[in-house]
């Protein structure tokens, strides 16, 4: 039914009839204009709110719509068709990307399927015509002119038809037009041929397409600017950083997703409510209280404590904005989480104070003995006491290589380089025998079993680097054993790689502390048994990277706590090349 011809909307009956009543015309064009200057002043007034939401201020609610404007364009071609005299009137926007003049819905007296169709490219036809010379046309038969072929009016059932450029002239402050720009075209049709428009029907058109144009425009930057709010929402509340916005009298502005969350505000929207409503929280409280109070721009640590996120320690940040006279109008507040870092740094000095202690025993123990069998010039100490004194050193300077040695590698790691191996073949049973043994001779209390098979493929690998994984694992495994027991090293045949394992029957790791033993500087001190171990936390963060330079893992197999731990560690038979 729509495509049938939608007759012209009858007269006011207490007007004249004529398309070229004078009264009617101006009554309409002062409608139409009161339309563009009610729709000029929402733009602006949107304009303005959204020029203070980019500054974070407070947001009203947007006044128009997208259907509203839809409306506007409707009631706006409808007239345009009834001033001129015709049955279908569509606005074609011409398409940068394309090129193309293209149908700005709704159009009057077409159907959406016609009004999808018609399009004609910028070099073609009346519309192109028109477009590109900014020079109005008309014409009375539509289905023999020559220059509407390309436009293909045709399936419109139309004859006849007049079609002006839609012009948006910029002015300066004295009126004067600074710029042009044609954005489209206005099509005024009618299924009558000859006679059809006249030159006045062009003229008048022209007119009423200067202010369509306008209107046009002032809805595309309309649409420009919801979309870029949208765009700044959508941000806004994906900001991973909690932000607040107050104004000045201490009401919510705005509350983004992080800050919800980073706050425990369960309730999304709080716009409107004052800040001590919402936030009960004391510390943020008192920020956002003490910004407001003093009115100055604060930066302080705060810790926050919500059922979801635990204790967490947070950066907070007040920013004072300020309007055109220099008075605040809004304070906005940011969170930003930095437990973490605060808790690496917090491991980072434990760290340092460990590794010194580590370093300074063996080194105390090793000038002790040297010092003693110095002093020992009438040879009191007997042969054997010696042997063993020159034993305690030498494992004592063992030590200090291993740990400087893991301090080298962590350095590699920290600075993003690769570990470098130096590959040779790698038997692997052997070298689990030698670990076990030399580990042995460090203790009494404890039994390290190698059940490795002897037949155990050897592998392609760095063996100094294998070593330090197996020494770490065992050596891990009898300190966390303060009670003694057994350590079992065991291996197995896996296809293209190899499985350790190292089982022991001390502390157990408990389940919270599984993922983080993993983590730089991280110890386990819940109790005061792990605690009573020295360490530096950084023996299973290495081996995982050796393990990984090998094209291979290491893992918590199995653990409970007093009862023992199990890690196995996978090796490839052969590495990955360097640098993949
Ligand atoms: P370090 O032993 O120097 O503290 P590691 O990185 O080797 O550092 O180990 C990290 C933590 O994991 C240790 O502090 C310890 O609490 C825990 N851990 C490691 N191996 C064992 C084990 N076999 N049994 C119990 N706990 C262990």
């Amino acid at each position: 039914m729509a495509d049938h011809p939608r007759p012209p909307e009858p007269r006011q009956t207490d007007l004249p009839p004529g398309p070229s009543d004078a009264d009617v015309i101006r009554r309409e064009r002062d409608r139409l204009q009161l339309v563009v200057a009610d729709l000029s002043r929402k733009i602006k007034s949107l304009e303005e709110q959204l020029e203070t939401a980019t500054t974070m201020t407070e947001v009203t609610p947007v006044i128009a719509s997208r259907p509203e404007l839809r409306k506007t364009l409707s009631s706006l071609v409808r007239r345009v068709a009834m001033i001129v005299q015709g049955e279908k009137c569509a606005i074609m926007l011409y398409n940068p990307e394309t090129g193309v003049l293209e149908v700005l819905p709704p159009a009057m007296g077409l159907t959406e399927d016609q009004a999808k169709a018609f399009k004609v490219r910028a070099t073609e036809g009346v519309t192109g015509q028109v477009f590109r010379e900014r020079r109005s046309l008309r014409y009375d038969d539509a289905a023999r002119d020559p220059r509407t072929i390309k436009d293909n009016v045709a399936f419109l059932h139309v004859r006849s038809g007049v079609t002006a450029p839609l012009i948006i002239k910029r002015r300066d402050e004295d009126e004067h037009v600074v710029d042009e720009q044609c954005i489209g075209v206005i099509h005024v049709f009618n299924k009558r041929g000859a006679p059809g428009f006249n030159d006045d029907d062009m003229r008048l058109l022209e007119m009423l397409a200067t202010q369509a144009a306008a209107v046009i425009s002032n809805a595309q930057l309309y649409i420009k600017i919801q979309e870029e709010k949208e765009q700044l929402e959508a941000t806004f509340q994906s900001i991973q950083s909690g932000v607040i916005v107050i104004n000045r009298a201490g009401k919510i502005s705005l509350v983004n997703a992080a800050a919800r969350q980073i706050c425990g505000v369960s309730e999304a929207d709080v716009a409107g409510k004052p800040y001590a409503e919402v936030f009960t929280d004391g510390e943020v409280a008192r920020l956002l209280g003490d910004a407001v109070r003093h009115d100055e721009e604060l930066a302080r640590e705060i810790t926050l404590v919500t059922p979801a996120r635990g204790e967490r320690i947070y950066q907070a940040q007040t920013t004072l904005i300020r309007g055109e006279n220099g008075s605040t109008q809004n304070i906005v507040a940011i969170l930003n989480d930095i437990s973490d870092i605060r808790n690496v740094e917090r491991m980072k000095t434990a760290f340092v104070s460990t590794v010194s202690h580590e370093l300074r025993t063996p080194l105390t123990s090793i000038k002790g003995f040297i010092s003693t069998l110095l002093e020992d010039q009438e040879e009191y100490y007997d042969k054997d006491t010696r042997i063993e004194f020159y034993q305690i050193i030498d494992e004592e300077c063992d030590r200090l290589t291993r740990l400087i040695s893991d301090l080298l590698n962590i350095s590699r790691i920290e600075a993003g380089r690769a570990l470098e191996l130096v590959l040779s073949e790698v038997n692997l049973y052997e070298l689990c025998v030698r670990v076990c043994n030399a580990q042995q001779s460090y203790t009494t209390k404890h039994q390290v079993v190698c059940a490795v098979p002897p037949d155990l493929p050897p592998i392609i690998g760095d063996q100094d680097k294998i070593d330090q994984i197996l020494t770490n694992l065992v050596g891990n495994a009898i300190k966390y054993s303060p009670d003694g027991g057994t350590v079992t090293v065991d291996g197995r045949d896996d296809g293209d790689s190899v499985l350790l394992s190292v089982q022991d029957e001390g502390l157990g790791i408990a389940e919270h502390h599984r993922d983080k033993i993993w983590e730089r500087f991280h110890r386990v001190d819940d109790n005061v048994d792990s605690q009573a171990v020295s360490g530096t936390g950084i023996g299973l963060y290495l081996v995982k990277h050796l393990a990984e330079a090998h094209g291979g893992d290491v893992w918590l197999d199995w653990s409970e706590v007093g009862v023992g731990s199990r890690f196995m560690v996978r090796l490839a038979k052969v590495p990955p090349k360097q640098g993949e």
